[in-house]
């Protein structure tokens, strides 16, 4: 597990990023640059600092919540998430991932396609300010949709 990754933050013990208490990473990279984004400090590829899997599991372990994966928009390290989401798998740890991009385009990167097996959930889509609504659970906007891994929206 040589991977590393580039992190921004990490908060333990959240409770809007998907159900329960979690551990939510904020991954750095964004390119949607969505108008009233809360996180543009996450945009550059080079914020925060990198961190490697072994570290992260320290924390995520320490903690022992279910993970949220978001940032800025984790599939732009998809390519170095997998050892990562295959040790959370083997400790039975549910994630939930963030992402600017549909589902539908997530299925055409297949960096993030290998990604899915391991995913819980995923909530889709830009941050759309004009259709922001603060009573959705878990999501800004009402564009953004809760879907498992097989497609199946779920909200
Ligand atoms: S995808 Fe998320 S992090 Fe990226 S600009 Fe949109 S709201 Fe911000």
């Amino acid at each position: 597990m040589n991977d590393t990754l580039r992190v921004v933050d990490i908060v333990e013990g959240t409770t809007v990023d998907g159900p329960g208490l979690r551990t939510s990473v904020y991954l750095a990279g964004c390119e949607h640059r969505c108008p009233g984004c809360h996180n543009p400090q996450t945009w550059p590829t080079d914020a925060g600092r990198d961190m490697s899997v072994e570290d992260l599991l320290e924390i995520i372990d320490h903690a022992d919540f279910n993970v949220t994966l978001t940032g800025g928009d984790p599939i732009y390290q998809a390519s170095k998430l997998l050892p990562l989401l295959k040790a959370l798998a083997e400790r039975g740890k549910t994630v939930w991932l963030y992402t600017g991009f549909t589902y539908e385009e997530l299925l055409g990167i297949p960096d993030a396609v290998a990604l899915l097996p391991y995913l819980e959930a995923i909530v889709d889509g830009p941050f759309i300010a004009d259709l922001r609504d603060t009573a959705l659970r878990f999501r800004g906007s009402s564009n953004q949709r809760i879907i498992k891994p097989n497609g199946e929206i779920l909200c």
